[in-house]
């Protein structure tokens, strides 16, 4: 019995799924281009510090989903568990503050977390990720949030929708911390386990944990929007005026939170309203002024986004019309003349642009006309030993079922114009 398995949580992505991909990752490209966002790729591992960045960390990721490793017995090193990090490590090695400001980058990249995999949730995933770096205006949040919003519109889903808070910042959450500790106090022997301790480290976390969900402790909590100082609640109030310009329909969501302290003001995401079960968010992103200078470098505004591959293919299924792969023309060819005049007819055509296959297996002729209508050629052309003689091969268009002979010298520019539609 064959004994290997892909890894729990990972999957082999096959055509015609992969054909998929490519589709969506040539929109997102589209896309980032018109918006002039360039594309980044960072390894896909890091120091482990990168990620894990203090005490008052208390997300799962650094808890419990990192995939940590230690080289040679020396330093440790982590699979990146999300892209923004790297980005914002790579901008500041790489001296990117002496660019064009700001910084627009995105990324295509894998990302790895142990969790419980479930539909939308593996261990490796696919994020598309958005980052803009040295701006701190609102307006530069909604043109980050109108890059995703302009993906979903393009691929037809609209059973979705955006959902905005802000986080404010370091002052004006410290007063806000203390009014919400207070408050969790009141409640702190009916909160879940896993909140006990965030209400100690991160208060705000508790807000958008699953369990507690729907309690007094959540439900009347005071709201950071409540509580954001002049600055902070200006840059909210212009973020909306933004997003309304454009027509942009998002809802204000206290509970979406960013529990650690280099996130500021901005934080949103956008959720499916059906489809994709507990795994309803496909992206969240928010606004990180504080993060380039927790990893040492100067102080550099950030905003970006994450969006899960996985979710939003999920979310896209039903709403593609199958788009079938066609190939323009199969050649076969039978005897090793034929067989060699076919090889390089193809390889000729391949260089002009079509694509075009050929037999590699050897098979009868009547058995290579069955693969090229498996394969959905648009045109055959058939070359045996008598053709190859008399030097000229059959062309049969595969749709009328109509044959003719074609003289094999000039066959490559004759059949060039016959698929571009211009011979008969
Ligand atoms: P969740 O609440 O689903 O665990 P998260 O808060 O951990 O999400 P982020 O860190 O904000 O997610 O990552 C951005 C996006 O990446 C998510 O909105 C989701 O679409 C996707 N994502 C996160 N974890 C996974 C995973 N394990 N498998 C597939 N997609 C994921
Ligand atoms: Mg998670």
């Amino acid at each position: 019995m064959y004994k290997f398995k892909a890894p729990k949580g990972t999957k082999d992505i096959l055509p015609p799924e992969s054909e998929k991909w490519v589709r969506l990752e040539n929109k997102i490209r589209g896309i980032c281009q018109r918006f002039g966002y360039s594309e980044i790729r960072t390894p896909e591992f890091e120091q482990t510090g990168l990620f894990v960045r203090g005490v008052g960390d208390t997300t799962d990721i650094v808890q419990k989903e990192m995939y940590t490793f230690t080289h040679r017995d020396k330093e440790s090193f982590t699979l990146k568990p999300e892209g923004t990090s790297p980005v914002v490590r790579a901008y500041i090695e790489n001296g990117m503050s002496s660019n064009a400001q700001p910084v627009k980058l995105f990324y295509i990249t894998r990302c790895y977390r142990c969790e419980n995999p479930q539909k939308g949730r593996q261990r490796q995933f696919h994020q598309f990720g958005v980052e803009a770096i040295g701006s701190e205006t609102a307006v530069q949040d909604a043109e980050v949030i109108s890059i995703a919003a302009s993906l979903f519109k393009e691929l037809n889903i609209d059973n979705i929708s955006l959902e905005i808070n802000s986080v404010g910042c370091p002052e004006c959450r410290k007063r806000y911390y203390e009014m919400l500790t207070e408050h969790l106090k009141k409640y702190e022997d009916q909160l879940c386990g896993d909140c006990r301790e965030r209400m100690k480290k991160n208060p705000m976390r508790v807000l958008d944990c699953k369990k507690d969900a729907g309690t007094d402790a959540i439900k009347l909590a005071p709201r950071m929007l409540d509580n954001l100082c002049d600055k902070c609640k200006s840059h909210y109030e212009s973020l909306k005026e933004y997003l309304d310009a454009a027509g942009i329909e998002y809802i204000e969501n206290s509970a979406i939170v960013r529990g650690l302290d280099y996130y500021t003001n901005t934080a949103f995401e956008f959720v499916a309203k059906d489809g994709l079960g507990a795994q309803a968010t496909v992206c969240g992103g928010g606004r990180y002024d504080g993060l380039a200078k927790m990893l040492g470098g100067d102080s550099t505004a950030g905003v970006g986004f994450g969006m899960g591959m996985e979710r939003l293919l999920l979310l896209m299924e039903n709403k593609e019309a199958e788009e079938k792969k066609r190939t323009d023309l199969y050649i076969a060819s039978l005897g090793e003349q034929a067989g060699k005049f076919a090889f390089s007819l193809a390889y000729d055509l391949r260089l002009s642009g079509f694509s075009v296959q050929c037999d590699t297996m050897q098979r009868s002729l009547k058995a290579q006309m069955k693969y090229a209508d498996k394969i959905d050629a648009q045109w055959v052309i058939i070359i045996g030993q008598d053709e190859m003689e008399k030097g000229e091969c059959i062309l049969r268009n595969m749709i009328t079922k109509e044959q003719k002979r074609l003289n094999i010298n000039g066959v490559k520019d004759a059949l060039i114009d016959i698929i571009k539609g211009n011979g008969e």
